[in-house]
């Protein structure tokens, strides 16, 4: 560990030192964060970002959906936008603005209620709004880059700017901005449909999810990418991958593209899991899948 704790600026947010990442992610596992900072507002976070000591690392931490968080934890500090100022939206002609930390699930009740239409596929993924962009996430044939006008983010230094959709370079579960930069605010396209309309949406997305996919188990979703024209599954299924089992770590009976853990494993169960599908998919098709699912922190032995 560093000496980042004894000279971390003095915040209005709360910090929490070695605080074990595993409550905060949908797989259940993980190591410690050496510090999880929760900003109270935007200027609280970037007068952090202004005075935090030099080199310490920092990673935005969105609802935990998409994340593999390694035994070994995560150094430096882990920002979490829990502060309900950050959740914060609002609705200027056709656009909707919402903070970065508005949990996905939320706009259940907005969308409808404001006659917002276009974001119905938004929904039904896990997560926080922040935590959309880094894979352009998607479903239901939508995906995040074809409803973002806009976003205002803040970079490493705490300077805050606007940045153009384009300018995220979007592509197929796939991005591009800097590591440290943190989204504050999306600045959505709507389209005017009925309340009724926009209801009946939202019920058939989450109908489907609830006959498709499982449910209440401790997953992130797609573990890997579809490679182009492939479905990831259907590769995972051919090469035996859905009957494979590191420790508590096996690929879900109902959708064998979605990892699960049991209860009981550990990351690096899971990441071995993962990799042991790589090989065996490469080995049985040629293709090699690439991991959806976002991996981060140490390993216990501190191997990256
Ligand atoms: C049951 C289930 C179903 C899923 N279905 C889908 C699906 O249909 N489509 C889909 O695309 N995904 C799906 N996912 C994956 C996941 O829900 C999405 O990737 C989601 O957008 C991740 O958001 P999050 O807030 O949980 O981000 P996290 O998992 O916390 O983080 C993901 C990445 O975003 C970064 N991040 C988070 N917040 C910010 C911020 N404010 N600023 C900058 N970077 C940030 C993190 O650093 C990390 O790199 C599913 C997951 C589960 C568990």
């Amino acid at each position: 560990m560093s000496n980042y704790i004894e000279n971390l600026p003095d915040v209005r947010g709360v910090y929490k030192f070695s605080e074990p990442l595993k409550k905060y992610t949908w797989l259940g596992v993980g190591g410690e964060a050496e510090v999880l900072y929760e900003p109270q507002d935007e200027a609280d976070l970037q007068y952090f970002m202004q005075h935090k000591p030099q080199n310490m690392p920092v990673f935005i931490l969105g609802g935990g959906s998409n994340l593999l968080v390694r035994d070994g934890g995560i150094a430096g500090v882990v920002i979490k936008l829990k502060n309900a100022n950050f959740a914060q939206w609002r609705v200027v002609e056709d656009k909707f603005i919402c903070g970065a930390g508005l949990v996905n699930f939320n706009l259940k009740k907005i969308l409808p209620a404001n006659c917002l239409g276009g974001l119905e596929f938004l929904c039904s993924i896990p997560g926080t709004i922040g935590g959309a962009f880094r894979s352009n996430a998607g479903c239901f044939g939508s995906e995040l880059s074809q409803v973002l006008g806009c976003a205002r983010v803040m970079d490493g230094c705490g300077k805050i700017f606007n940045v153009g959709a384009a300018d995220f370079h979007f592509a197929y579960r796939h991005s591009e901005f800097p590591e440290d930069w943190i989204i504050l605010e999306a600045c959505f396209k709507t389209v005017n449909k009925s309340e009724t309309e926009i209801s009946a949406q939202i019920m058939q997305n989450d109908e489907y999810r609830r006959t498709h996919q499982p449910q209440g188990i401790k997953t992130a979703g797609s573990t890997f990418k579809n490679p182009p024209q492939q479905a990831a599954w259907k590769l995972i299924k051919a090469a035996g991958g859905d009957n494979m089992v590191v420790g508590g770590a096996h690929m879900s009976a109902q959708h064998c593209n979605f990892l699960q853990n049991n209860g009981t494993a550990t990351a690096e169960d899971i990441e071995k899991l993962g990799n042991q599908i790589i090989e065996a998919v490469k080995k049985q098709s040629g293709i090699e899948l690439k991991w959806e699912i976002k991996r981060v922190g140490q390993n216990i032995n501190n191997d990256k």
